[in-house]
């Protein structure tokens, strides 16, 4: 008889431990920054971008909407200075506006700002009641399942989300946190404000991926929304196209430690 070996199965050390690690390495999808002082502000990389994610302003300014960024990489192809470059990803934010980063033209810093580091975090009410346990029920919205193979993995034995205290709940009526995905179409938004109605309070909304967070490459058209926040209030934005596992835990334990 064929023997079946679980060595694959029960290797040790699995886990990823600290989830934080590898900041710049594969933490995140990668998306474009601006390095040197190389950009012309010929707006090449403005007019390629299939989302909208990049305006020139003032002729002094480029802005970069990371929530509607699908990490394409097509504006650093058209870059024919080589003034952008892949940089790590970018991790959620409470806000969109938190998402767009301008950068001045012929005074570009190499990387993105670094975030104050805040010693006395200000934790919400609101989200200290989920510092040790949350629930979580996803709702696709629309999306390519990308971002649903995403939340997938962070329940398993890499990322291992159950660790932290997040579980996936089959319900709305049992969780507090909705995961939401897609630029929410017309076909999905009753189920949506349902779900939403569905859920007790208090209760988180995430808006997973640029299609949550902005409507992303397919969103804003006669039946596509521009992302969740046009039909419920986001708590948090999480962007990319689709963001990593690594990102999605860690920005939920940052917002859950107040650090964002
Ligand atoms: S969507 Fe593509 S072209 Fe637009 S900013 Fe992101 S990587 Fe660049
Ligand atoms: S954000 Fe990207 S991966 Fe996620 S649903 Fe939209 S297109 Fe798919």
């Amino acid at each position: 008889m064929r023997r079946i070996s679980c060595k694959r199965i029960c290797r040790p050390k699995v886990t990823i431990k600290d989830i934080d690690a590898q900041r710049s390495s594969n933490s995140g999808r990668w998306m474009p920054v601006p390095d040197g002082l190389v950009c012309s502000g010929c707006t090449a990389c403005v007019k390629i971008c299939p989302t909208g994610a990049i305006t020139l302003k003032n002729d002094r300014q480029l802005v970069f909407k990371y929530d509607a960024c699908i990490a394409c990489r097509a504006c650093v192809d058209a870059c024919a200075p080589g003034a952008l470059v892949m940089g790590p990803g970018i991790d959620g934010a409470t806000s969109r506006g938190a998402l767009t980063h301008a950068f001045s033209i012929n005074k570009l810093s190499p990387n993105l700002p670094e975030k104050p580091q805040t010693k006395d975090a200000v934790i919400p009410e609101k989200i200290k009641i989920f510092a040790r346990s949350m629930h979580v029920r996803e709702v696709d919205c629309g999306s390519c399942n990308a971002c649903e193979l995403e939340i997938a993995a962070i329940s398993n034995p890499v990322y291992d989300a159950e660790r932290f205290g997040i579980h996936i709940v089959a319900s709305p009526r049992h969780a507090d946190v909705l995961f939401v995905t897609g630029p929410v179409t017309r076909q999905m938004e009753l189920a949506l404000r349902k779900t939403d109605a569905a859920t007790p309070t208090p209760k988180l909304i995430v808006a997973i991926g640029a299609c949550a967070c902005s409507g992303g490459l397919f969103g804003n058209t006669p039946v596509t929304g521009t992302g969740v926040d046009e039909f419920i209030g986001v708590d948090l934005y999480i962007p990319g196209c689709p963001p990593s596992p690594r990102a999605i835990l860690r920005s939920i334990l940052a917002l859950r430690s107040g650090t964002i």
